[in-house]
């Protein structure tokens, strides 16, 4: 019979590769692990925790400002960007020694290098030419941030370089309307930064609700930002000064710093997959089966590498499954319905289930429940800010099918109703549970009217008119 080095080695430290080579070593699997750039990957290291921290920090401006309404004064704060990315960077350091300590405790070897296949078992990891054989092989190797390929695009940036600039740049053009772009916009614009949104799509946020991206698009218009929707930059030059994009129809921006958040591509190449027989897809993801199989037998993939839902706690759950269902003897699928996801935009967004133009297409009767109203914080604080709470109901059945919150906590609010969602809590339930008051999340149990398209709604009697 054959013998490998290793029953597992897996390419990539992020979520789900320390996830997977933890749980089967602690299923009695000798695993090595090799991560090219640091432990914890790119949601400790560069995405979600640095990021929250920054969102953290970019919210104190309302605070301040919001604090007066409350009676307090003489408030003249200062900001210092220099300290909060030492701050941060402390942080993410020792987040990242904790994950090299779990994988230690685990009895996992950890290898710093880049690690390719030579073939279906055998790999190598750089710098040091070091070969090993392995039963089963995982791939988790994330994904990287896409730059359009245009002329000057090498001045711009990313998030990964958003990080770590040395100084706040006085104004900035954000390329993208998906999330990682909507919530550096949020961030930038917090810190005094004149921030430009351009996306090239008519509505930010494709694939969210849709009254979610209208109302994120007016708060954001709101607090400063520049939404410029239907536009795409041509070309970047570099100035004395500072950049200047010039867009498609001809028109120029100019800016201290462009950063594209225009979308991120999973990291295959130079892996020699195809060499070893895996099947990629179109983006250049790892095709895996449910079991996060890929087409040749003994490896596997799990996380952004394979383009399924691309967020950490889905990397995690699938790096756990797989190393139970392969080492434990536990099959496990991870189910990638109901997936609640967040903005971290100021206001944010959490959302969960179908948005309303999904749910239309694929559930005969819907009724719709929704409610925009200010929350009581602001009637103190005076800013001009609107909740925006929907719940999508299939009628047939009156199960809640999609619930979307726009405003403040918006993701804890969500998380906790992701758990009724797929517990199959009906609307019934929703108006049964008792309110908590005051809160903003009462309202997911006291709307009682259905939402109609205004055209159907019965026009009010004058009177209500007159006393509205
Ligand atoms: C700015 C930003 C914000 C984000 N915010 C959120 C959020 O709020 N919530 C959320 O759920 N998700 C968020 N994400 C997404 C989240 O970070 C990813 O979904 C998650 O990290 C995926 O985990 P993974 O294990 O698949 O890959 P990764 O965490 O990317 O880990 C892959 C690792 O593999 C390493 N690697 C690559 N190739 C090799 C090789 N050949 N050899 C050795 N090592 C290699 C990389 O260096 C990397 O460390 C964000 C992402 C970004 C960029």
């Amino acid at each position: 019979m054959q013998t490998f080095d290793v029953d597992l080695f897996v390419v990539g430290g992020g979520s789900g590769g320390v996830r997977a080579a933890r749980v089967a070593a602690s299923h009695g699997a000798k695993v090595a692990i090799a991560e090219e750039y640091r432990f914890g990957g790119t949601c400790v290291i560069r995405g979600c925790v640095p990021k929250k921290l920054l969102v953290y920090a970019s919210r104190f401006r309302d605070d301040f400002e919001d604090a007066v309404g409350f009676g307090w004064s003489g408030l003249s704060p200062k900001f210092d960007w220099a300290k909060l990315i030492a701050n941060k960077d402390a942080e993410i350091a020792r987040l990242e020694g904790i994950y090299q300590s779990l994988l230690e405790k685990a009895g996992v070897e950890a290898l710093t290098g880049r690690a390719e296949l030579i073939d279906a078992h055998t790999l190598i990891v750089q710098p040091r030419n070091r070969r090993l054989t392995a039963r089963t092989v995982l791939i988790a190797t994330g994904g990287r941030p896409m730059v359009t390929d245009i002329p000057g695009a090498g001045h711009a940036i990313t998030s990964n370089e958003a990080f770590h600039l040395d100084h706040l740049p006085a104004s900035i053009i954000v390329v993208g309307g998906g999330y990682i772009a909507i919530e550096f916009a949020c961030i930038f614009q917090a810190f005094g930064v004149t921030t430009t949104l351009l996306y090239r799509g008519p509505k930010i946020l494709r694939g969210f609700d849709d009254d979610l991206r209208d109302a994120l698009t007016t708060e954001l218009e709101k607090r400063g930002v520049d939404v410029v929707c239907g536009a795409e930059i041509a070309e970047i030059d570099k100035r004395r000064t500072g950049l200047t994009a010039t867009l498609k129809d001809g028109r120029p921006i100019d800016a201290g710093q462009i950063m594209f958040a225009t979308g991120r591509t999973p990291n295959t190449a130079g892996l020699a997959l195809e060499a070893a027989g895996v099947r990629l897809g179109p983006k250049g993801q790892i095709v895996v089966d449910a079991h996060s199989r890929s087409s040749v037998d003994n490896i596997y993939a799990v996380g952004d590498v394979t383009d399924r839902v691309n967020l950490t706690p889905v990397a995690i759950r699938e790096g756990q499954a797989f190393a139970d269902s392969v080492f434990g003897g536990k099959p496990t699928l991870v189910d990638h319905e109901l997936v609640p996801t967040a903005v971290f935009s100021t206001p944010e967004i959490g959302s969960v289930g179908l948005p309303e133009r999904i749910a239309r297409e694929r559930i005969a009767k819907l009724d719709i429940y929704k409610a925009r109203f200010r929350p009581l914080k602001h009637t103190l604080s005076g800013r001009d800010e609107r909740m925006l709470m929907k719940l999508i109901v299939d009628r047939e059945t009156d199960r809640v099918v999609g619930c979307h919150v726009l405003g403040a906590d918006a993701a804890e609010i969500v998380q906790v109703a992701a758990i009724a969602l797929r517990l199959k809590a009906t609307k019934a339930d929703f108006d049964a549970t008792m309110a908590l008051h005051p809160t903003v999340s009462e309202e997911l149990v006291t709307m009682r009217e259905k939402w109609q398209p205004p055209s159907a709604a019965p026009v009010p009697p004058p009177q209500q008119v007159a006393r509205r």
